[in-house]
């Protein structure tokens, strides 16, 4: 990752945070994109102390405007942009409190999970892209294993989490000619704070169902992360990388 640039969102918690300190362990400029500055300046702070070079931004990136903001402060302040992870996201609990099935579920809870996990995706790769075309780039999207299958009462995140890897693979044989390589994680039972909530809100129902019988953890996620966007995997585009601890494996 050294002399590279790369832009984390949802960079001030969980797997955003985990990744940032990958890309600065491994040599990278980061600039860390939080809709809450404090998370996104601790990670930042967190980079500097090992002697990384960090800047943080309060970001929504559920909005056009602030989403071309945080691009141009990042071609602005770290040179180029050479990566992005695309990663900011909110679960289910953080729009429904209970097990909310399609007829009852709420306008809101949809337009406002589609919009972050979504739709996010498009407004920050449209605004990436151009920086990264000619000179490449690799950009990695925040998915699911609720892209791969269902999880029930939570249509939205699911169906935001399929639409994640349907965008990934458009925009990875859109620009492929130009250089610019994008893949998507699909992470299991990652132990973050999302995951605390979905656990508060189904009364500590969700165990690891998975053969390696843990929940995974965010560094877990973030160096295929750091590895997607290095030029050691610049074959591989338009891919979904399922990590899971064997959890889909399953027959
Ligand atoms: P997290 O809650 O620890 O971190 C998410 C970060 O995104 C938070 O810091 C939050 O402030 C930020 N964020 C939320 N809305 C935002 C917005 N509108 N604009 C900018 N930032 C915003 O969660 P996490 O588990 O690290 O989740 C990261 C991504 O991983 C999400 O896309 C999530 O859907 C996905 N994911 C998580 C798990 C899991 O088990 N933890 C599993 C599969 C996928």
């Amino acid at each position: 990752m050294s002399d590279k640039s790369i832009l984390v969102t949802g960079g001030g918690s969980g797997i955003g945070r985990a990744a940032s300190l990958v890309f600065a362990r491994e040599g990278g400029r980061v600039l860390v994109a939080d809709l809450y500055l404090e998370r996104a300046s601790e990670t930042a702070e967190l980079i500097r102390e090992a002697g990384g070079v960090a800047l943080a931004v309060r970001t929504d990136v559920s909005r056009e405007d602030d989403v071309r903001a945080m691009v141009d402060l990042a071609v602005a302040e770290l040179g180029q942009l050479d990566c992005a992870f695309n990663n900011a996201g909110i679960g289910t609990a953080a729009t429904e409190s209970t097990n909310t099935r399609i007829v009852d579920m709420r306008q809101e809870a949809w337009d406002r999970t589609l919009a972050v996990n979504l739709t996010s995706v498009w407004h920050c790769m449209r605004a990436e892209i151009p920086h990264m075309v000619e000179r490449g780039g690799a950009i990695v999207n925040t998915a699911s294993i609720a892209a791969r299958g269902a999880l029930a009462g939570s249509a939205a995140y699911v169906a935001s989490k399929h639409g994640v890897a349907g965008l990934t693979k458009s925009a990875a044989i859109e620009y492929a000619e130009d250089g610019v390589r994008v893949n998507a994680v699909a992470p299991g039972h990652i132990e973050t704070p999302l995951l605390e909530q979905a656990l508060a809100r189904r009364g500590g129902e969700l165990s690891p169902r998975n053969p390696v019988r843990r929940f995974g953890r965010a560094e877990e996620i973030a160096e295929t992360v750091v590895w997607l966007c290095s030029d050691r995997s610049s074959f591989t585009t338009g891919e979904l990388v399922t990590i899971d601890g064997g959890r889909l494996a399953r027959a």
